[in-house]
């Protein structure tokens, strides 16, 4: 998808939002627009001595609720309006949960499979140079996003840290708990999309103990789900990573693929009591909850129909195309927007910087209770929204999202 036809999609999502809150046009502006973006082109030299410019990109979307917060992207696909659309979603994503923070995103166009591990350092450390008098742990502070990792996160860290003259651990989050990460961090998103899960089988009066479950993607997000999903007593029956899926509708044994078949070559499908079926297959199969886990457009208006779960709880940013969504309404599928369904990730990058200002860190244990509990709360307000104004899910948490922004905005004013 090109930046501008996300950025469009995000933009037509903000515009039904305001007329069902009816905000006023000027308002409406203002959210419609990012605050700042920042565009830089920076030199790198690679190993063999030869100098590449990259360009990249930092966009804060809104300030008013707090400091900005969003991933940094490493991909050849991005552009500035895919980074716009993307800080637009997360301004909506911190506001749905309630934690102070306006939404930002980072990227750069690189393809980082191309370069050794010493140029994707160089990188970073430049790139962050580069936008380091917008990010800061006041204003605005960067995490993973694909193609970056908590490695990448302790280098940018140690670069401002530099200029700093002093350790500053607050810039960014995701970082390696040696570096003033939080316990809890890795497992946070898919925690939170099993706490969601279950939240949403008993909004529907479905039993997650038994219940059958089907993840897409078995990376960060997906397997933690499948894991979590499957200490909770469900019956996970269906998993898939890039190469495939595999299938057994007497469940799968997840915690074992994770252990045995993460990262080895050929992935989950080594594993033989069970079918093989592809991407598109795991979508169909019988299930109770869906979990699409790994990108985005997965569920379309060519295969929404054929999809059996009841609910569909969207670890993955974007998974369900706007036609999906109506064909899926129409069916009585209840979906849990990404906005809330993954927010686990950001609620544990809050616990973080909170520990690292305070330098002062919890027990996993205290983490993960917040978290629950954050979530929660969440998934019962966006659900009481939905009933209030007989409207999706998704629509409701954009609804609970678009007036908290909106109010605070309203409440600071206009300077000067
Ligand atoms: P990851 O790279 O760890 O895992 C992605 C998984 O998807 C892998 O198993 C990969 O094999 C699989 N995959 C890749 N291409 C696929 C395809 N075409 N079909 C099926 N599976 C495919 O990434 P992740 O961190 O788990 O992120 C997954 C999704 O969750 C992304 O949409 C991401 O934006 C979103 N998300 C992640 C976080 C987080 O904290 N990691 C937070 C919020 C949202």
């Amino acid at each position: 998808m090109s930046g501008q036809r996300v950025l469009n999609m995000a933009r037509e999502q903000l515009a039904t939002a305001a007329s069902i809150l009816n905000i006023d046009e000027g308002l409406h502006q203002v959210l419609a627009h990012p605050v700042r973006q920042v565009i830089v082109n920076f030199p790198v030299v690679h190993d063999n001595g030869e100098v590449a410019v990259y360009e990249g990109y930092r966009v804060q979307h809104n300030l008013s609720r707090g400091p900005t917060k969003g991933g940094i992207r490493f991909h050849p696909d991005v552009d500035v309006e895919e980074t716009t659309a993307l800080s637009m979603w997360m301004t909506w994503k911190c506001a749905v949960v309630n934690i102070p923070y306006g939404g930002a995103k980072g990227a750069v166009k690189v393809n980082t499979k191309q370069l050794s591990r010493r140029e994707i350092e160089k990188l970073a450390r430049r790139y962050a140079t580069s936008i380091n008098m917008i990010i800061g742990e006041r204003s605005d502070i960067p995490a993973p996003d694909i193609g970056t990792n908590a490695e990448v996160m302790g280098w940018i860290m140690d670069t401002l840290s530099m200029q700093h003259g002093y350790t500053v651990p607050g810039v960014v989050t995701g970082k390696p708990i040696e570096l003033g990460g939080s316990e809890g961090r890795v497992e946070a998103t898919g925690r939170g999309v099993v706490v969601s899960a279950i939240e949403a089988c008993r909004a529907t009066g479905i039993d997650f103990e038994g219940a059958k479950i089907a993840v897409q993607g078995f990376g960060n997000v997906g397997s933690v789900a499948a894991r979590l999903s499957e200490q909770h007593g469900a019956k996970v029956v269906a998993v898939s990573d890039a190469t495939g899926g595999i299938y057994n509708e007497n469940g799968l044994p997840v915690n074992e693929l994770y252990q045995k078949f993460s990262g080895v070559e050929g992935g989950i499908r080594n594993y033989k009591e069970c079918d093989e079926i592809s991407n598109e297959d795991l979508l169909e199969v019988k299930c109770e909850v869906l979990m699409p886990s790994a990108i985005q457009e997965q569920i379309t208006e060519k295969n929404a129909k054929k999809i059996k779960a009841k609910l569909v709880v969207e670890g993955a940013n974007g998974p369900t195309t706007p036609e999906a969504d109506r064909i899926l309404g129409d069916k009585g599928v209840m979906i849990v927007p990404d906005i809330l369904a993954n927010a686990g990730g950001v609620v544990t990058s809050y616990f973080e910087w909170v520990q690292d200002l305070q330098n002062f860190f919890w027990e996993e244990d205290q983490v993960n209770d917040r978290l629950a509990k954050i979530m929660q709360r969440s998934f019962a307000s966006v659900h009481d929204m939905a009933v209030k104004h007989k409207v999706d899910m998704r629509t409701a948490a954009m609804l609970i999202a678009v007036q908290r922004v909106a109010e605070a905005t309203t409440m600071r004013g206009i300077f000067p």
